[in-house]
């Protein structure tokens, strides 16, 4: 069965490169009836963020990547963590160090680290100690950590992405395993949990590549099954640099303070270095469970383009049940629109077509509380044939008309049966009545609704004060 594992370290918000990751984890065990396993790897303790634990629950929460597995909490499956299993990791590099695959190291750090191993002059020694020199050291209580014992020769692997790849292994180093705190390196505590997790497919970004034959050559050197291996390329801006919070937005939360939707967020990001096999581009998460494949993942670094999923979030807007988008553009109606006998429903319902955000509903409107001065021309409209000239006659009837329209009448549907009737009377377009007074009513030239609907909104008084200001301008 197909095991996979999203393991993220706590250390700070969910970067849009981890939360694809986790997301191909999710897709790839979904698609093929399998397992995903969520796994808190938090052995680096000088990283941890204190919130970052809940802000991984909380997005998996919100974008639906339910894990599968993991202990009893609360009759809920908790993740693993790795915090809580150092005793495992413990176990292993001891029988390591028993194989000769691994060794104690009492070098300080810095001065190993800092040097190059291959210069005499800085190379450690303690792969060569004595079983009496190393007990006589431990005895002794002296720091140390457990290091790997790279063996001559190359190692090869396959990554589905990236395809088959082979290094000298003289390029590789001793890396840590435990470090003096005797908690595991992310290097040795991913091996041994993805084998004791019987993890199938081991998803992760393309930074890791590298590191990859190191954990080969500890599952052979425990003589346990290499797993596939599925690298993911960089996600950069359209710059083609490093996604960041300075230059827009880098994580799950930016996004969703900007205002996408968490659908619109994770069909994106889907499509960020995996293409399906049409042309199809918005896929619901249930339809990605069923279609996705690794065929699709490309190795080229992917274009995170904001306009894109700006896009995609508006065509989610639109898929919206109605009442919901009311209720969720009403907040942002009663914020910022100072007048408030408003037909809500109908505002709400003219907007959701119409914007990539639900908190710009309202900004669609903005023309209710107050008419901002415009550009003259923007009564011109060659298509209906309306010029300045025609704009002022129009206006001075149709204020003729309307001014003698009792309050009780001062509805959309009449106010359009009356100025019908006006174009017909001057035998003129109905263009050329509704141009210009949508025009003078919004100073805009375009609107969420037509002219007698904002009419209608913004009242008598009001609808007559900016014809007239529009006759004024037009003089
Ligand atoms: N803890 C690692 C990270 O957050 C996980 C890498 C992996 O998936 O193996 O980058």
């Amino acid at each position: 069965m197909t095991r996979t594992r999203f393991a993220p370290s706590p250390t700070g918000f969910m970067h849009i490169g981890n939360l694809r990751t986790a997301l191909y984890e999710y897709l790839i065990a979904k698609s093929q009836g399998g397992k995903f396993i969520l796994r808190i790897e938090d052995t680096d303790q000088k990283r941890l963020v204190p919130e970052a634990e809940k802000i991984i629950f909380d997005t998996l929460k919100i974008t639906g990547l339910k894990h599968d597995e993991g202990p009893d909490v609360g009759g809920n499956f908790g993740p693993y963590v790795q915090s809580e299993r150092k005793e495992i990791y413990k176990k292993y590099a001891l029988e390591l160090i028993k194989n000769n695959h691994a060794y104690y190291c009492f070098c300080d750090k810095e001065e190993f680290d800092a040097g190059d191993r291959f210069s005499e002059k800085n190379k450690c020694n303690c792969k060569n100690l004595s079983a009496d020199e190393i007990k006589k050291n431990l005895e002794a209580g002296k720091n140390f950590v457990i290091r790997q014992n790279i063996p001559d020769g190359e190692t090869s692997f396959f990554d589905q992405v990236y395809g088959e790849i082979t290094v000298k292994n003289s390029e590789l180093d001793d890396q840590v395993l435990i470090k003096s705190d005797g908690l595991p390196t992310y290097n040795f505590a991913n091996v041994i949990d993805d084998h004791l997790m019987e993890i199938t497919h081991v998803v992760r970004g393309c930074e890791y590549l590298s590191s990859t034959p190191k954990y080969n050559l500890l599952y052979k050197a425990f003589g346990w099954q290499i797993p596939e291996y599925i690298h993911l390329p960089l996600i950069l801006d359209e710059h083609g640099e490093k996604l960041s919070k300075r230059k827009g937005a880098a994580s799950f939360e930016d996004l969703m303070k900007i205002g996408f939707l968490p659908e619109a967020i994770i069909n994106y990001i889907a499509l960020l270095g995996w293409s399906p096999d049409n042309n199809q581009e918005i896929f619901s998460l249930a339809e990605l469970e069923k279609k996705f494949n690794v065929r699709g993942l490309s190795k080229s670094p992917a274009i995170f383009d904001l306009a894109k999923l700006k896009w995609m979030n508006g065509e989610y807007i639109k898929k919206m049940d109605k009442d919901k988008f009311y209720n969720l553009a009403l907040d942002y109606f009663k914020k910022n629109i100072k007048k408030s006998d408003l037909d809500y429903k109908f505002m709400a319902e003219a907007a959701q077509t119409r914007v990539e955000f639900i908190e710009d509903a309202w900004k669609l409107f903005d023309f209710v509380d107050e008419l901002r001065d415009y550009d003259l021309d923007l009564f011109l409209n060659k298509k209906m044939k309306v010029t300045h000239e025609i704009s002022y006659d129009v206006l001075n009837c149709v204020l003729d008309k309307l001014k003698d329209i009792e309050l009780k009448n001062w509805y959309g549907e009449n106010l359009k049966n009356v100025l019908m009737e006006l174009a017909k009377e001057k035998n003129l377009k109905t263009g050329q009545i509704f141009w210009p007074l949508l025009i003078a009513l919004s100073g805009k030239k375009n609107t969420p609704c037509g002219a007698t609907e904002i009419a209608e909104m913004i009242g008598k008084d009001e609808s007559l004060k900016r014809i007239n200001f529009g006759i004024e301008k037009l003089k």
